[in-house]
C-alpha cells in the first residue's frame, strides 16, 4: 500500500524519504510512504481561500447536514477500515471504538448541530447588555467562525475516531482541516481519507490529508489558524514551543498522556457489586486497545485493607485474557502498535518496578495465539503493586502506554484525593462507591484535576459507558500533564474554531447586524397583525401592542379550580400578609401567560403553523386582581428551517394597565413560506 497525501484537491506523492510501515502482528511491511516534499504554505493559503470561504457561506444546519451524509457514507464502507485495523493489532473490539466511535461522532455532532445551533452562520453569545442609562448604546457578544485551518496533529492509537472527532466540531463551526496521522497507523487513516474524498460531499479545501512529517508546516500558521494535538507531553511541549505559536498567539489544543486513576472507595467492599465493577473496569481498560489508550486506568486506588484482594482479582481477570493475532475470534488482546512502542512500555515497565512490585504477568513468558511472538509486538497485562505510593514518584509521573496498570492503597479519602491529584493533570477518574457523600467528598477533592470523573455504581453498571470512554456530548481532555486541552463537550468544542467578539453599538445598529432585535432598536407597526405574514415577509422589529384586559377575582378563582392550582397566593388573601413578594392575593404567572396568549393571538388559519415553545420566562412584577394587563409582540428573530417553514424568535412583553413590565419571554413559532406562485 503506498501512503499518498491528499492536498489541493489532489493525491499526491512527492516526498523522497521512503518510510516503511510495518504490522503489529507479523512485523512485515503493510504501507510505505514517501514523506516531505509539500509545501505547506500552499496547503494553508488554500484551505483559508477555497475550503474556508466555502465552509463560511453555510448554515450551522447545512454543515450539520454534510455531516450526516459523510457519517452515512463511511458506514457503507466501514468493513474495509475493520479489515486494515487489524494489521495495528486493533480487535473488533478495539476497532468498534475507533471506526464505528468515529463516525458516531460525526453523527452525534450532525444532529446536536441541527438540535441546538440556529439555521445561521454565527452564533448570538449571552443576552443584549445595556451600556447606558438612556438606552442608546448596548453590547452583544457574538460567535463567528475563525478564518483560518483547523491543524489536526493526531496520536497513533485511534487512527479513526481521532481524526473524525477533530473534523466533526471544525467543520460544523465552519473552518476548514488539514490533517495528520501518526505515521505508524497512518495507513488506516489514509483509507479513511480516501473514503472522505471521494465521497464529494465536503466542499473543496476543507479537507486535506497529510502523511509523513509535518515540514514547516508551523512556520506558516497565523492568528487565524487552531493547532488542535494529540499525542504525547513530549511531542506536544515540543510544538508548543515553536516561535510561531507564541508570536502569533495561534491556539493550540492539546490532549496529552495521563496517569488516570480509578479509585475504589472504602464502602465498595469485596462482595459488594462496586468492587466488582471497580475489577472489571481496571481489568478491561488495561487490555482494551492492548492498554493504548490515553484515558487507560494506570493508577488503581483501593482502601489499604482491599489490596490483596483487590489484586487477587485482577490477577484471576487478567489470566482468562487471550492475547495473539486479532484476527482471530478467541483472542481478546492484541499486539501493540509497534516493537518500538514494546521497547518503550517495558522500559518504563522496568523503571516502574523500582518502585512498585510486578504481582501479574511475565513479559518474558505468556501464551500467544496465532502469532509468532517473536515477530509481533505482544505484551501481557502487567500488574504492579505499589507499597509505598507517598514516597514513589514514577508511578505518578511514568505512563506505560501499553497493558499496565500499578495498584496502590489508600488509607482515608483525603490520602486518596492527593494520590489521584498526583498525576498531575489527568484526562479522567473513575470512583466506585454507593455511596453519594463520599462521592461528592471525592469529586469535590480531585476534580480541579481531572477534566472528567465517572461515578460508577449497581445502579448505572448495565448502561455506564465506561471510563476509558470519551464521549462527544461530554468534555475530553485535563489540566496540566493532561494537556490543559478540552474537546468533544457538544457544542462547546465548536467555541476553540470561533472568534467571540463583543459588538457595541446602539440598539438598532445591534438587531441590523445581528439579525435579532433587542429592547430600544425601532418597531415597525404595520396594517395588520404580525402573524398574517408568511415567513420572507415579516420584518425583524415588527410589533403588536394588545388591547388591555382586566384581572378580575373571578378570573383567577375559575383559574385556580380550573387547573388545580390553588396555591395560597392565588386563594388566601390573609396567608399573604407579610409575604416577602406579594402585597396580597395575586393573579397566577400562567393565567397571565394564558391570558397574554389570547390576547396577542389572531385566531384566524394563516402563515403561523405552531407555536413550539418558550425561552427565557420571568415573572418580572405580581399582578393582582383589578389589575388590567396587555401584551407587546416583536419580531425579534428568524431563522430559515426548510422549503417550508422557518423558525420565528419572538420578544414578549407583558405590561400592565400602568405600562410596568409584569413578565417577559420570548415565544417561538414556525411561520409558512409563502407559496410559490
Ligand atoms: P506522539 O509521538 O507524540 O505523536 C503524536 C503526533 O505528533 C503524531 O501524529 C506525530 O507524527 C506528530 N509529530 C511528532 N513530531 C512532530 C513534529 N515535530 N511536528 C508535527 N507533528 C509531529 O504520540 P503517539 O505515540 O502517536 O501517541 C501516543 C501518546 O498519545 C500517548 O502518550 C497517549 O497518552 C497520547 N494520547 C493522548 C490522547 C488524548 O486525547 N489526550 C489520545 C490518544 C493518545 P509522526 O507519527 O509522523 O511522528
Amino acid at each position: 500500500m503506498k501512503l499518498e497525501s491528499f492536498v489541493r484537491g489532489q493525491w499526491v506523492s512527492p516526498g523522497c524519504d521512503a518510510v516503511d510501515i510495518h504490522s503489529a502482528v507479523t512485523g512485515d511491511v503493510v504501507a510505505q510512504l514517501q514523506s516531505g516534499g509539500l509545501d505547506m504554505r500552499e496547503i494553508l493559503v488554500y484551505a483559508r481561500a477555497t475550503g474556508g470561504a466555502s465552509l463560511r457561506r453555510l448554515t450551522f444546519h447545512q454543515r450539520a447536514d454534510m455531516l450526516k451524509r459523510l457519517g452515512q457514507y463511511l458506514t457503507e464502507r466501514k468493513d474495509q477500515l475493520y479489515k486494515l485495523s487489524l494489521q495495528t493489532g486493533a480487535t473488533r473490539t478495539d476497532s468498534m471504538i475507533d471506526v464505528d466511535g468515529g463516525i458516531g461522532t460525526l453523527f452525534v455532532y450532525a444532529s446536536k448541530g441541527r438540535r441546538e445551533l440556529p439555521n445561521a452562520k454565527f452564533l448570538l453569545d449571552g443576552m443584549v447588555e445595556p451600556l447606558s442609562k438612556g438606552g442608546t448604546f448596548s453590547g452583544q457578544h457574538i460567535m463567528a467562525p475563525m478564518h483560518g485551518v483547523g491543524v489536526h496533529i493526531n496520536a497513533f492509537n485511534f487512527p479513526c475516531w481521532g481524526m473524525l472527532e477533530k473534523l466533526a466540531t471544525a467543520l460544523l463551526a465552519g473552518v476548514p482541516v488539514v490533517t495528520k496521522p501518526a505515521t505508524i497507523t497512518s495507513y488506516v487513516a489514509y483509507a479513511l481519507a480516501r473514503m472522505i474524498a471521494e465521497s464529494g460531499i465536503l466542499p473543496g479545501g476543507a479537507f486535506q490529508f497529510v502523511v509523513g512529517s509535518a515540514g514547516d508546516l508551523f512556520d506558516h500558521l497565523t492568528c487565524q489558524d487552531v493547532v488542535s494535538f494529540t499525542g504525547s507531553a513530549e511531542t506536544s511541549e515540543k510544538l508548543q514551543r515553536h516561535p510561531v505559536i507564541a508570536r502569533e498567539a495561534v491556539r493550540f489544543i492539546a490532549e496529552r498522556d495521563s496517569l488516570n486513576a480509578a479509585i475504589l472507595a472504602p464502602d465498595a467492599s469485596p462482595g459488594t457489586p462496586e468492587f466488582d465493577l471497580f475489577i472489571k473496569e481496571v481489568a478491561k481498560e488495561m487490555t482494551v486497545k492492548a492498554g493504548q489508550k490515553c484515558t487507560a486506568i494506570r493508577r488503581a486506588l483501593a482502601p489499604s485493607v482491599h489490596v490483596d484482594a483487590v489484586i487477587s482479582a485482577l490477577r484471576e481477570r487478567l489470566a482468562k485474557v487471550a492475547i495473539g493475532n486479532p484476527a482471530l475470534e478467541a483472542v481478546r488482546m492484541g499486539p501493540l502498535v509497534g516493537l518500538d512502542q514494546r521497547r518503550d512500555v517495558l522500559s518504563h515497565v522496568a523503571k516502574l518496578r523500582s518502585e512498585a512490585e510486578l504481582v501479574s504477568g511475565d513479559p518474558d513468558n505468556f501464551p500467544v495465539q496465532g502469532a509468532d511472538a517473536r515477530r509481533g509486538a505482544f505484551v501481557p497485562p502487567l500488574l504492579l503493586h505499589c507499597a509505598d505510593p507517598f514516597r514513589a514518584a514514577n508511578v505518578h509521573a511514568i505512563e506505560a502506554f501499553g497493558p499496565v496498570s500499578t495498584v496502590m492503597g489508600y488509607s482515608n479519602l483525603d490520602e486518596a484525593t492527593t494520590l489521584a491529584d498526583r498525576g498531575g493533570g489527568s484526562l479522567v477518574a473513575s470512583v466506585y462507591t454507593h455511596d453519594p457523600r463520599t462521592a461528592a467528598d471525592l469529586v469535590f477533592g480531585i476534580n480541579s484535576f481531572h477534566g472528567r470523573i465517572v461515578i460508577i455504581d449497581r445502579d448505572c453498571a448495565k448502561e455506564q459507558t465506561g471510563h476509558g470512554s470519551p464521549m462527544p456530548q461530554m468534555m475530553h481532555g485535563g489540566p496540566g500533564r493532561a494537556g490543559g486541552g478540552e474537546e468533544l463537550g457538544g457544542m462547546r468544542s465548536l467555541h476553540h474554531y470561533m472568534q467571540r467578539t463583543a459588538l457595541q453599538g446602539s440598539p438598532k445598529m445591534l438587531t441590523a447586524v445581528t439579525g435579532s432585535w433587542s429592547q430600544g432598536s425601532p418597531t415597525i407597526e404595520k396594517d395588520r397583525h404580525p402573524f398574517r405574514f408568511h415567513f420572507e415577509d415579516l420584518d425583524i422589529g415588527q410589533t403588536f401592542l394588545s388591547r388591555q384586559r382586566t384581572i378580575t377575582l373571578e378570573d383567577v378563582e375559575h383559574f385556580a379550580h380550573f387547573t388545580g392550582d390553588t396555591f395560597y397566593a392565588h386563594m388566601d388573601e390573609e396567608a399573604t400578609k407579610g409575604h416577602p413578594f406579594f402585597p396580597g392575593r395575586v393573579a397566577h404567572g400562567y393565567l397571565l401567560l394564558s391570558f397574554a396568549a389570547g390576547l396577542f393571538v389572531d385566531p384566524d388559519p394563516g402563515p403561523v403553523l405552531a407555536n413550539y415553545g418558550l425561552d427565557t420566562l420571568r415573572f418580572v412584577k405580581p399582578v393582582q386582581p383589578g389589575e388590567a394587563i396587555k401584551v407587546r409582540l416583536t419580531a425579534k428573530e428568524k431563522l430559515p428551517r426548510n422549503k417550508q417553514y422557518g423558525e420565528v424568535r419572538w420578544d414578549v412583553e407583558i405590561l400592565t394597565g400602568k405600562n410596568e413590565t409584569a413578565a417577559t419571554y420570548e415565544l417561538l413559532t414556525m411561520n409558512a413560506v409563502r407559496p410559490a406562485p
